[in-house]
């Protein structure tokens, strides 16, 4: 972009909530069902139908607005903002307007070097609408969605470039995460974020017109949109002209972003108190107890074992992948003489630990560690053996003597079995005695195949060069 402006960014993040019902009626929350299977007068807004708030819906707004260390409101309100749009059969959502349930919050992002503080001015629930499935007879509707909770999160204009609101989204997504918040998927659609932006000279501090962009589906898209719009506007000021306040879609194809409508005012929605649902009153001890109930940070467990265990950034990120998989770190780490060892073991298969609850024990975990640790089985065998706990937990010290799996450091069994081959490969022998050290590999390849892996390497490299070095050759 021309180096004369400076891009100037606020974001709108929408999250749905990982609750197990909707917003304000019984319905499952389930992504990819059947569609129209899970839904009902309430959330398909039939005549007379009544909501009720969903409490967990409420708490888990309240908590990711303490993630982002928002002041929580004791006294907010629910109102109605109203559009007709197919997706919306009751034709207005129950969104929050001028009393949100947290305010004024920030995230510390990565930046340049140092660390840049994003404000953020809101955090708000509000329920999310159905989808639109655009087919060749025609357009259909899957109403699972409507009345999802979800919670949107306004920052100030506060980003200057692309890569700080990819770093914004990153951490974002962590924590929510990491809290058992929401997916934040963003190809599921349970993260979206519209990306508000305008340029201005170098040395400005008023403002521009900005664009709304919509429809960012992934961090990259996200990126790619900015750096088109960033250009788009640039190119309008040079050439004379003016921007005005605009609503565009991107265009995952060619790149490029596209004028849908001219920027909705918030008097367009004609907003008004929901009259079916009273306000919002918490307790300050319920805020407590909420806050109490938040994990620690992943930034500040993985600070913490690189610390005390020496585990290195990467295999504490994949530790920190989920609360669970973070959590049964934890408690093995502290029962095993060799936490960094189980940090790698464990990190080995991301996909893995992803998936949810660990179904192996702490005491196991710490077990397998420690068998690995003090050589009684090769790395090789302990990832078997892990994969082994999580189909059935059990002790992986008895697994390890009923399917034979220790390593086998014993001279009094391995000093026999290299004579054995160093009789049967004469011709090995030989080579390695001629110089060929290569030789030596071939000699520990059978005593691993004789013991199907188990001979302690070390050990049996050392035994046969004994032999080999002792032996007088036999020609002599
Ligand atoms: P609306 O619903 O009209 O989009 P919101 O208050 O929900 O209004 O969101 C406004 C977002 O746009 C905020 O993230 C804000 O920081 C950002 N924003 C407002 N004005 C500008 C501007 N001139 N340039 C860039 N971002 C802006
Ligand atoms: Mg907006
Ligand atoms: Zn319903």
């Amino acid at each position: 972009m021309s180096t004369r402006y400076e891009t100037v960014i606020g974001l709108e993040t929408h999250i749905e909530l990982k609750t197990e019902t909707k917003a304000f009626c019984s319905c499952a929350v389930e992504f990819g069902a059947e569609p129209n299977t899970h839904c009902c007068p309430v959330c398909t807004g039939m005549p007379g139908a009544l909501p009720v708030l969903n409490a967990k819906a409420v708490e888990f707004a309240v908590k990711a607005g303490l993630l982002l260390h928002c002041r929580v409101s004791l006294r907010s309100k629910l109102d109605r903002k109203n559009y007709y749009y197919p997706d919306l059969p009751k034709a207005y959502q129950i969104s929050q307007y001028d009393q949100p349930i947290c305010t004024g919050g920030w995230l510390e992002i990565p930046s340049g070097g140092g660390t840049k503080r994003i404000r953020i001015e809101r955090l708000h629930l509000e329920e999310d609408a159905g989808k639109l499935i655009h087919g060749e007879g025609g357009t259909l509707l899957d109403c699972n969605r409507c009345g999802v909770p979800l919670i949107e999160i306004v920052t100030m204009p506060d980003f200057r470039s692309a890569e700080e609101v990819t770093a914004y989204l990153q951490l974002l997504r962590e924590r929510i995460r990491f809290a058992g918040l929401s997916d934040c998927r963003m190809n599921e659609g349970s993260l979206r974020c519209d990306v508000n932006l305008s340029i201005r000279p170098l040395g400005s501090h008023a403002l521009g017109e900005r664009a709304e962009l919509k429809n960012l589906n992934s961090f990259q898209f996200a990126a790619k949109a900015i750096a088109y719009e960033e250009r788009r506007q640039a190119a309008v000021l040079d050439a004379g002209g003016a921007l005005f306040p605009e609503t565009r879609g991107f265009d995952e194809g060619t790149g490029e972003t596209f004028p849908m409508r001219r920027k909705e005012s918030q008097s367009d929605y004609r907003f008004f108190p929901e009259p079916d649902l009273p306000p919002i009153v918490l307790t300050q001890e319920q805020v407590a107890r909420w806050a109490s109930e938040l994990p620690e940070l992943p930034d500040v467990l993985r600070e913490r074992w690189r610390a005390t265990y020496g585990v290195n950034r990467e295999t504490a990120e994949a530790l920190t992948v989920t609360r669970a998989a973070a959590e049964a770190f934890e408690r093995a780490a502290a029962l095993t003489r060799f936490p960094k060892l189980l940090a790698t073991l464990l990190a080995a298969d991301p996909a893995r630990l992803a998936e949810g609850e660990i179904p192996v024990s702490a005491e196991h975990l710490a077990a397998l560690s420690d068998l690995l640790g003090e050589k009684t089985i090769g790395s090789g065998t302990a990832k078997e053996l892990l994969a082994l706990l999580w189909k059935e937990d059990q002790d992986p010290r008895e697994a390890v003597g009923r399917l034979g799996l220790g390593k086998i450091t014993d001279r009094a069994v391995l000093e026999p079995l290299t004579r054995e081959i160093l009789a049967d490969s004469p011709r090995a022998a030989a080579d390695y005695r001629a110089g060929k050290k290569a030789a030596l590999q071939s000699l520990l390849g059978q005593a691993m195949r004789r013991t199907q892996g188990r001979a302690d390497p070390d050990v049996t490299r050392e035994l046969f060069l004994a032999s080999l070095q002792a032996e007088p050759r036999k020609e002599e």
